[in-house]
């Protein structure tokens, strides 16, 4: 089975995704319409399904325009926020996409009801607004201990699942890595490798979810090594997540 991801820029900072096998294509949010049609059309397709992870504007605002007679899935805790759904999902649940199993992961923090998207045989994982390159999304809605949980289980996932989530934030957030991690000599090097990217134009996402566990400061909460260098070296791993997503918002 060969899958092909393709990553559209929308809006200033947004990331749409299509997914497609077998013939069928799946769009993973819609930020705006007008770049995301303009692929689709470039390469002939059409939009089969939009599959949406979270309510905020810059993940939907194109759906309706986008939606053409595709089948729309989301959150069924999310439904009375989002485009209208054909099928309402929740946690643990799968479908069958092009004959390929997708699997939805409640992964709540940032909004109440953010869903990812697993698809094992594309070794593809769209998280959004929740695993980000280097960075995670801001809480909004959940809990930290929340955020903490959600970012866990996809940290559980294979090592070499590509992370694709929803913004162009990794130069900043590489910024604040540093400050967490100032000797990690995979951060460092995966700083050049971005650096370099932006100044050739490039996205930096999707990624591995291998080079996350390595560099990403919100899933290393758990490292005695960041402990240590946060001065709480006795607490547990989700007070650790909070410190670090709180030194990030004032950052
Ligand atoms: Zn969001
Ligand atoms: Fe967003």
């Amino acid at each position: 089975m060969s899958f092909e991801i393709v990553t559209i820029p929308c809006l200033s900072d947004n990331y749409a995704y299509l997914v497609r096998v077998g013939g069928r294509t799946a769009l993973i949010d819609a930020p705006e319409a007008e770049p995301i049609a303009a692929e689709v059309a470039k390469r002939g397709w059409s939009i089969d399904e939009i599959w949406i992870t979270h309510h905020h504007d810059d993940h939907i605002a194109g759906v309706e325009a986008l939606r053409d007679g595709a089948i729309v899935r989301g959150a069924e805790r999310d439904a009375h926020r989002l485009p209208k759904l054909d099928f309402a999902l929740s946690d643990g649940d799968g479908f069958d996409f092009a004959g390929s199993s997708v699997s939805v992961m409640d992964v709540s923090g940032h909004t109440i009801g953010h869903i990812a998207f697993h698809v094992p045989d594309a070794k593809a994982a769209f998280t959004a607004d929740s695993l980000m390159a280097l960075g995670c999304g801001r809480v909004f809605e959940g809990t930290f201990d929340q955020m903490w949980a959600s970012l866990s289980k996809l940290a559980a996932l294979p090592g070499d699942t590509l992370i694709c989530s929803g913004h162009e934030y990794t130069e900043a957030n590489a910024r604040f890595a540093l400050t967490i991690e100032p000797e990690n000599a995979d951060l460092l090097a995966r700083i050049t490798r971005i650096k370099q990217a932006r100044a050739d134009g490039k996205p930096t996402v999707p990624s591995l979810l291998s080079e996350e566990l390595e560099t990403n400061p919100f899933l290393r909460a758990g490292l005695a090594e960041v402990k240590t260098h946060l001065n709480m070296a006795e607490a547990d791993d989700a007070a650790v997540f909070a410190e670090i997503r709180r030194r990030k918002d004032s950052f």
